[in-house]
């Protein structure tokens, strides 16, 4: 994402409120349901003006500089009616995943910080601590109780999720539920108290019933769904067969070099594997090319 969070300057109210008078400055907008989207000449985050910057907008949520311009979060939600409909006009509201599938890396990246962070202040008005009302702070990075000084941060959930080899085979699995022929790697929630690399062995024992050895870590990738970061590893095993055990899983077994690529190439029908903006494609890809 091509954004400068600023995060020294975000603390600083009088500049947060400079940069809500400045002429540039522009806002990307979201309801609960979803993003406000363009799709004229091609799927876009609208960038539009802030209703009423003379209203002096008490806790603005900034987003960060783009282009040396301040880009800030708009609730669609909180404006009035005129104001949204005008919005609206010519756009449309995108659920998450929809916009995602439409639109560009980048631009997908920021729909989903921008829903992100509205949907964590809609969600958390309140201290959890001593239950008063808190206000937000950092330009919409934390929120702070005015009763007992409490910060609270947006929280993110860690999830690992695990290219598990043997030789050329590699380990994938299917929920019951998922379009015909779709497997993926295994992935699930780290536990409290879990180093990561406990995680994956837990995981894929528990999924699976296969040891693995040697958790190493990949690459990474914020997943919205609700607010998790998905943390890649790559991991050997004894290659001994995999059982679907806790009934997560309706299936999961050995894929050979050639059956993940022929998926990959999209030459078969037997095999469908997760879409191109997902870290679970990115690992398959990277172990099918001998990169892992
Ligand atoms: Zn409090």
């Amino acid at each position: 994402m091509a954004l400068d969070r600023a995060p020294a300057q975000r603390a600083d109210p009088q500049w947060l409120a400079r940069l809500l008078r400045e002429r540039g400055t522009r806002a990307v907008a979201a309801s609960a349901e979803g993003v406000l989207l363009d799709e004229d000449p091609s799927p876009a985050l609208p960038r539009v003006g802030l209703p009423d910057p003379e209203a002096g907008e008490s806790d603005p949520i900034l987003l960060g500089l783009e282009d040396g311009r301040a880009l800030f979060a708009l609730d669609l939600d909180a404006v009035q009616s005129p104001v949204r409909a005008s919005l609206l006009s010519g756009r449309r509201i995108a659920a998450l995943r929809e916009a995602g599938a439409v639109l560009s890396q980048g631009e997908g990246g920021l729909a989903a910080y921008l829903m992100a962070l509205l949907n964590w202040h809609r969600r958390h008005p309140h201290c959890s601590v001593c239950g008063a009302a808190t206000a937000i702070a950092e330009g919409g990075y934390s929120r702070r109780c005015p009763a007992c000084g409490a910060t609270h941060f947006p929280r993110t959930d860690p999830a690992v999720i695990v290219a598990v080899g043997d030789g050329d085979r590699v380990l994938l699995g299917r929920h019951a539920g998922w379009p015909a022929a779709q497997y993926s790697i295994l992935a699930g929630f780290v536990s409290p108290g879990e180093s990561l690399e406990e995680a994956v062995a837990r995981e894929v024992l528990e999924e699976a019933g296969i040891e693995v050895r040697d958790p190493v870590f990949v690459t990474s990738q914020p997943w919205p769904f609700p607010s998790s970061l998905m943390l890649g590893f790559k991991a050997d095993s004894d290659g001994s067969e995999p059982t679907a055990r806790d009934g997560e899983l309706e299936d999961v077994r050995w894929f050979t070099r050639d059956e993940v690529g022929s998926a990959l190439a999209g030459d078969t029908t037997d095999l469908r594997l997760p879409p191109s903006v997902s870290i679970s494609r990115l690992l398959v890809e990277l172990w099918w090319n001998k990169d892992l």
